[in-house]
């Protein structure tokens, strides 16, 4: 079984409007009502693709209820901490033909107590756990490094992890002695990674920047570089990925669902090629949907087979 982590989940309330105006009222009856967060887009994808699952993550109040009865509804499984807190809302407004204005909550802040009881409970989870999803930000009251003491956790269990943050907590996560099984960063979080531009087309200069310091120990780097696929480095082997021109009807979550594609395989030990490819292959998928974290498996196949992977 895989466990996905969503730290601070939310109700994603996507507005579509033709215009946005501002500083008067917009109306629509356009409005669709989702449980989000990275580590949710995971579950969904995961659950989508036939993979078994636990969400876990803390939440609370009565959007803590809503979230979770939306993954009863999907039949999406699942084993949150409660805290005495609401959980946080997300909103999207999708305006003037392709726009996207967002107005993102910071949510709950943690206690320590409620820390050290999702830290438990975590600890439980772990018993029944293949491998660890960690996605998305930390909420407020716990310290960057909480990422890497999960890693630690889940090490001390003999569980990988694949971290998807950015950020202090990543840095966290990297520095630390236990290292995740896997970093999944795009162009733009590893450039700020490594205070440098990236660009995805100069190959020997993503090799360099892969094999910085920064990341030994970590088998798996996958950088996602949107319509251009991946680079990619596992153990002492680079890989470029491409994949076939798509028509994209909504990319946001396509990170999220090439950490699911990435997770399932790994789960099943899959070859280096299959797992490059499957991940490749729910980024796309994702993409050619309107709603967020979600893939038609009908598809894979298709996708799957016209993605390359070259050694370089
Ligand atoms: P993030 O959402 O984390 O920024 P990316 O934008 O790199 O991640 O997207 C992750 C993956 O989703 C890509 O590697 C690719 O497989 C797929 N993808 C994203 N955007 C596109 C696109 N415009 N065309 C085709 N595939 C895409």
């Amino acid at each position: 079984m895989i466990l996905t982590v969503t730290m601070n989940p939310s109700i994603d309330m996507a507005y579509t409007l033709d215009t946005l105006a501002i500083d008067t009222v917009n109306r629509t009856a356009d409005v669709r009502k989702t449980a989000g967060g990275k580590g949710l887009n995971v579950s969904r994808v995961l659950h989508l693709m036939k993979h078994d699952l636990t969400a876990t993550g803390v939440l609370g109040g009565y959007f803590g209820q809503y979230i979770e009865a939306q993954l009863d509804r999907d039949g999406i499984g699942h084993s949150f901490t409660h805290i005495d807190q609401e959980s946080r809302n997300s909103i999207a407004i999708l305006h003037d033909g392709g726009d996207q204005t967002e107005i993102l909550e910071a949510g709950p802040t943690l206690s320590e107590a409620d820390a050290d009881a999702f830290m438990a409970h975590f600890d439980d989870l772990l018993d029944q756990t293949t491998l660890v999803t960690i996605s998305g930000s930390l909420p407020g009251g716990l310290a960057s490094d909480f990422y890497a003491k999960m890693v630690a956790h889940a090490k001390a269990k003999h569980v990988d992890v694949l971290l998807d943050s950015s950020g202090a907590s990543l840095k966290a996560g990297l520095d630390a002695p236990d290292k995740p099984l896997l970093i999944k960063p795009n162009e733009d979080e590893l450039g700020a990674l490594l205070n440098t531009t990236v660009d995805k087309h100069d190959l020997t200069a993503l090799r360099q920047h892969l094999s910085d310091a920064v990341f030994d120990g970590v088998a798996w780097i996958v950088v996602s570089l949107g319509a251009a696929g991946a680079f990619v480095k596992h153990l002492d082997r680079f890989y470029q990925v491409t994949i076939p021109k798509i028509n994209v009807v909504n990319p946001v979550g396509s990170g999220d669902s090439t950490l699911a594609g990435l997770a399932l395989a790994l789960d099943n030990h899959a070859s280096d090629d299959v797992v490059m490819k499957t991940a490749m292959t729910t980024g796309m998928l994702n993409t050619m949907e309107a709603e967020t974290g979600f893939v038609n498996p009908a598809l894979f196949d298709t996708y799957f087979n016209q993605v390359t992977v070259k050694e370089v």
